[in-house]
């Protein structure tokens, strides 16, 4: 892409350090979003957030609507959950995510008539979206309205959205930075809805800011997405909205990176984004925003790439919550025979899984599946010392020493190193000649770390 002056904000369009990894979003970036066909039965964690768990409220056998709400998030840091499809409770009981957690979740059986096709995509992303926020709408009827609604992150990280934008009065919020990087490799989940559904995100946005009495909204795009940088600026249209196009690097989506890049201010190790006055969104959470409180909709669907060199015909799709991954691949043609490796999310920051029977839940942004020919099966063999896995930490850390911490259970040494101002981006792994599993060592440290403050 060609570079595009960054001007209007105090910024410089990009942050110190990263990466530059192949792209490879051609496989499904021009794949318009296409409505699975609903499933038999979904499975639905009772845990698909940050924070605590919700509490199922159906019982076996019941009956539910599309949208009834069937957890409680009765903890602060928690989110509701509702049926994505007309069904019957068959019963609560275990599954298993790609991270590797077993989680109570309630099976629901499809039972009557669904929403299907356009119907649904009208639904969820389509029709027409106000231009501005009218004044019936309080702060803190807006927070309550997102609340109900389940909303969690979309864009992985899956922190429950009320928590975000809930009025406060300790920490004063003055720019909504609306998070449309999409950085991580192969997916483009984000980028198709800004593509189809900028009226979502201008409308979320504009009642977002309206919830944390932001004065300015900023959608930060990086210039490697043109058409949604064009749709959405059409759309922003007449609104306080600024489009800030960022230049493309890893890791510009982390929150801390893209404060920096676009605001120039440096949020505090361990400190939130609320510290230097900003909140953050990502796009498709925002446009769930609008649905939940134009609409009063719940979050029930979301849409996931399925792409790499690995399934046989790359998809953007929109999905009910719950549905089975391994029927999401057979949508799309099946793996190919040189599929190698299934990972929820994308290469850098993704989990890698083999049992395809596990469930999307609101924090999968994309199935991504590599070949043997996209991996890498170097050898690992000793640190050089070259210092590049220290040059390319976004986060100013020092990765071979974490990693050797972590390897040799050094704890104390790993907290005075900061390991847990690690976001695990995987840079320095990327980066490293000798092969070293830099982020996988980190994040072993990073689980024996807070394992012993439990203590
Ligand atoms: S140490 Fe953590 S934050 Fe730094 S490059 Fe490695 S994974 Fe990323
Ligand atoms: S990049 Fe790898 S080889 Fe170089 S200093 Fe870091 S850990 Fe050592």
């Amino acid at each position: 892409m060609g570079s595009i002056q960054f001007k209007g904000f105090p910024g410089k369009g990009s942050f110190p350090h990263g990466i530059h990894p192949p792209e490879n979003k051609e496989l499904s970036s021009n794949v318009p979003i296409e409505v699975m066909p609903p499933p038999e039965r979904v499975v639905l964690p009772l845990l698909q957030n940050i924070g605590a768990p919700c509490e199922p409220i159906v019982k076996p056998k019941q009956e539910v609507a599309w949208g009834e709400t069937i957890g409680v998030g009765k903890a602060f840091v928690s989110a509701n959950l509702h049926s994505p499809i007309n069904g019957v409770v068959e019963k609560i009981g275990v599954c298993t995510l790609p991270n590797g957690r077993h989680l109570p979740a309630i099976y629901i059986k499809a039972k009557g008539d669904q929403v299907v096709g356009q119907a649904l995509y009208d639904d969820v992303l389509g029709g027409h979206w106000p231009k501005d926020c009218p004044i019936i709408y309080y702060p803190t009827s807006i927070a309550k309205l997102i609340h109900e609604a389940g909303i969690v992150g979309l864009g992985g990280a899956a922190f429950p959205t009320h928590v975000k934008v809930r009025p406060d009065d300790t920490k004063m919020i003055d720019t909504l930075m609306v998070n449309g990087c999409e950085c991580e490799p192969y997916l483009t989940t984000d980028y198709r809805v800004m593509v189809e559904a900028p009226g979502p995100i201008i409308a979320g946005a504009l009642h977002a800011a309206r919830a944390v009495a932001a004065k300015e909204i900023i959608i930060c795009i990086e210039d490697n997405k043109p058409e949604a940088i064009a749709s959405l600026r059409a759309e922003a249209k007449g609104t306080v909205i600024k489009i800030a196009v960022l230049k493309t690097k890893y890791p510009q989506g982390s929150e801390k990176q893209l404060i920096k890049a676009v605001l120039d201010l440096e949020v505090p190790l361990g400190g939130l984004p609320a510290d230097v006055g900003v909140a953050m969104s990502n796009v498709a959470t925002i446009a769930a925003v609008a649905r939940s409180v134009i609409r009063e909709k719940p979050l029930t669907h979301r849409v996931i790439s399925v792409t790499g060199r690995g399934i046989a015909q790359p998809k953007n799709l929109l999905v009910p919550i719950g549905i089975s991954m391994g029927e999401v691949f057979n949508f799309c043609g099946g793996l190919t025979p040189d599929a190698a490796r299934i990972v929820a999310g994308g290469p850098m920051m993704g989990f890698s899984f083999s049992n395809l029977d596990m469930p999307v839940t609101k924090g999968t942004s994309g199935l991504t599946v590599l070949t043997h020919s996209d991996l890498r099966r170097e050898r690992e063999t000793n640190c050089v010392r070259c210092g590049r896995c220290v040059d390319v930490c976004p986060m100013r850390l020092v990765p071979t020493k974490l990693a050797m911490a972590s390897r040799h259970g050094k704890l104390a040494l790993a907290q005075q190193y900061n390991i847990l101002a690690c976001f695990e981006c995987g840079s320095c792994t990327y980066i490293c000649p000798a092969h070293i599993k830099l982020v996988q060592l980190i994040r072993m440290g990073k689980a024996m770390v807070v394992a012993s403050r439990k203590k």
